[in-house]
Parts: structure tokens; sequence; C-alpha cells
């Protein structure tokens, strides 16, 4: 029988315990392809899964790991659109394709959906099975790993910028986070809609990369009045658009920095997960909470074509080889990165 290395967790805690096992090759179901991983990205939601802290019951030992990319190793028996070879990346909110939310294209509202890497087996590993209808192709010019470090944080901001929110030319965007997955996608996004965009970040070299990212102005988060700062680049008046992933006391400090009729959407709770929102304000400058969640299949698919148009760039922080996924872990765990981390099975 042919076999596979595989990462796996198989005891929660922080750190938790892994362990590099030979599993046996996955075989796909009728609707189903097995992809050759040859990049899967590390995500806050590994470490969330790693110390048990997501609020969905968790099953052990797990393969983790939801950003991945590489080539369709075999298909499953009523597979029609895709051959052993194809270059493809995974969308990681694994969606039925069937409810009444899948059947309008709205894929990040499923009824049935799975976490790749939390609720079943991801991409830390030679190879991953998904459903078909979860991969998308990788447009000529796009690499894995540059797939990689876009599928997930990538799409999550292209959802958040062009599907629950709207930027309009001339806009003021404030990204909270400007180097982390989602906030240096977020940067790209809003300069190519025509925003004018401000960043946070709480290091020097944060900020720097925020800059050659394209922000125009940073402010430095480790300063508490940091949204002074924001209002002040403004020339008091706020900005039309916050993108904020952190959740927490943050979130709270994002509405400070708002101009009137001004949009806060939020993707995370790293930080916080309750707040207590003042309504006050929210009502009389007309200010609006948007939830945004995954990511559409079209957002995928914009976000690669914007990658291979070169107008969405991967921040890459390094490349590991499989043996050292829970050294990468740890590393994220302690914010000693900047970008993605991609392990290469
Ligand atoms: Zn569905």
């Amino acid at each position: 029988m042919a076999g596979m290395k595989a990462i796996q967790l198989v005891a929660h805690g922080t750190p938790g315990t892994f362990a590099l096992r030979e599993l046996p090759d996955p075989k796909p179901a009728p609707e189903e392809v097995v992809v050759q991983v040859l990049a899967c990205g590390l995500n806050r939601l590994d470490l969330w899964l790693e110390e048990a802290s997501l609020l969905i019951p968790l099953h052990l030992p797990r393969t983790p790991g939801g950003e991945v990319a590489g080539r369709i190793a075999e298909v499953g028996s009523a597979v029609r659109d895709w051959r052993p070879g194809d270059a493809v990346a995974v969308q990681s909110n694994l969606f039925c394709g069937a409810c009444e939310f899948c059947r309008r294209g709205e894929e990040s509202q499923c009824l049935h959906h799975v976490i790749l890497g939390v609720q079943r087996d991801g991409g830390f590993a030679e190879k991953v099975v998904v459903p078909a209808r979860a991969v998308a192709r990788l447009p000529a010019g796009v690499d894995a790993a540059t797939a990689a470090a876009l599928t997930l944080a990538g799409s999550t901001a292209m959802h958040m910028l062009t599907n629950r929110a709207a930027v309009r030319p001339g806009d003021w965007v404030l990204v909270i986070g400007g180097a982390s997955g989602v906030g240096s996608a977020a940067i790209q996004i809003a300069r190519q809609l025509g925003a004018r965009v401000i960043s946070t970040g709480s290091t020097e070299a944060k900020r720097a990369l925020a800059q050659r990212l394209g922000a125009e102005f940073t402010v430095d988060s480790a300063q508490v009045a940091w949204p002074v700062e924001v209002r002040r680049i403004t020339g008091k008046r706020g900005v039309d658009l916050v993108v904020e992933h952190v959740g927490g006391a943050v979130l709270l400090q994002a509405f400070e920095c708002l101009a009137r009729g001004g949009t806060v959407v939020t993707c995370g709770a790293t930080a916080g997960r309750e707040v207590s929102l003042p309504l006050w304000s929210l009502f009389v400058k007309q200010h609006r909470l948007i939830g945004s969640y995954g990511r559409n299949r079209a957002d995928l698919a914009a976000t690669l074509d914007w990658a291979a148009a070169g107008k969405l760039l991967p921040v890459i922080d390094s490349l590991v080889p499989l043996d050292l996924t829970p050294a990468a872990f740890a590393r994220l765990r302690a914010r000693q990165v900047l970008g993605k981390v991609l392990v290469r099975p």
C-alpha cells in the first residue's frame, strides 16, 4: 500500500502535541479529488485548533492546514472537470453546493460548511482529499507558493472589500494590521480600487511593509491614542471604511476613526470576542458594522486572477519542510512572522 506523510495534532495544548505520521494514501469519493500538496499556509485558525479554542466540536488526531495549493493527483469516478496534473488552489470553507445560499453563489454562507484542516484533514500532508467543487484552477504564472499564500487571507480580504463592503475611488480606507495576511491583501485591493490607504502596525518593520504594499500613511498601533492620529491624517474627517480582523478593543477604536456614514467590516476576534458598542454614536453618525466570513468561489477566482495580473502580491515569511510544521506554529504564536509561513511537504 502506498503511503503519505502527514503532520497530525494528537493532543490539544499551548503548545499542542504533534506527530509526523505515515498514513495510507487518501482515496477520493466519486465527487472528490486528491490534491498533491505543494504548499500549505499556516493560519491563526491552526493555532485555535491546536489550543482547542474554536466553538465547534473537535476530534483528534487531525491534520491541520487549510491554505492549500498543489496538483490534482487523482479524481473520483464522477469528476469530469479535472485531470491529474492540473494546478489548483483549494477553497478551505468547504461548501455543500446545494443549499439556498450556495445556489445563489454565496458559498461563504453555506448552511453545511466544513472547515478544511479543522473538521476534516487538511494540507500539512503530502496529499489531501477535498470535494471537486472546492478547487480552483491556477491561472498561468501563479505558482503554488503564491496561491497558498493568498488562497485564504487574500480571498478573505477580497470578500470583505468587494462583496460585503464597497470601496469608491478616493475613499479613505483604514487597514488594521497591514502586515498580517488579511491586512497585506486588503491594502493592495483597496489601492487597486482607487482608495487612499492608512494602515496600522505595531512595529517599524510592519509599518514599512504596509508602506511597500501601498499604504500612503501608517500609524503606530502600540500608541494608545492611535485613532487620534488617523483623524489627524484625514483632516479630522475620519475614514470611509475600516478593514478590521482583530476584534475586542480594536473594534471599538475602529469606530473612533470613522467618518459620518462610514463602515467597519470585520472578520475576526483574536483580541476579544465580546465588546460593548455605544449605540448613540452608531446611529447618529449613521455608521455600519458588517460581519464577513470566508469567501465565495467568485472571491477566490478574483484573488487568483489579480495575482496573475500582478495586482495582488503574496507576502511570504518563509518556506519550511513538513517536519518543521510544529516549530512554525510556535513562531506564529510568538508573533515572530512577517507574512505567510508556507509548509512544503
Ligand atoms: Zn451550501
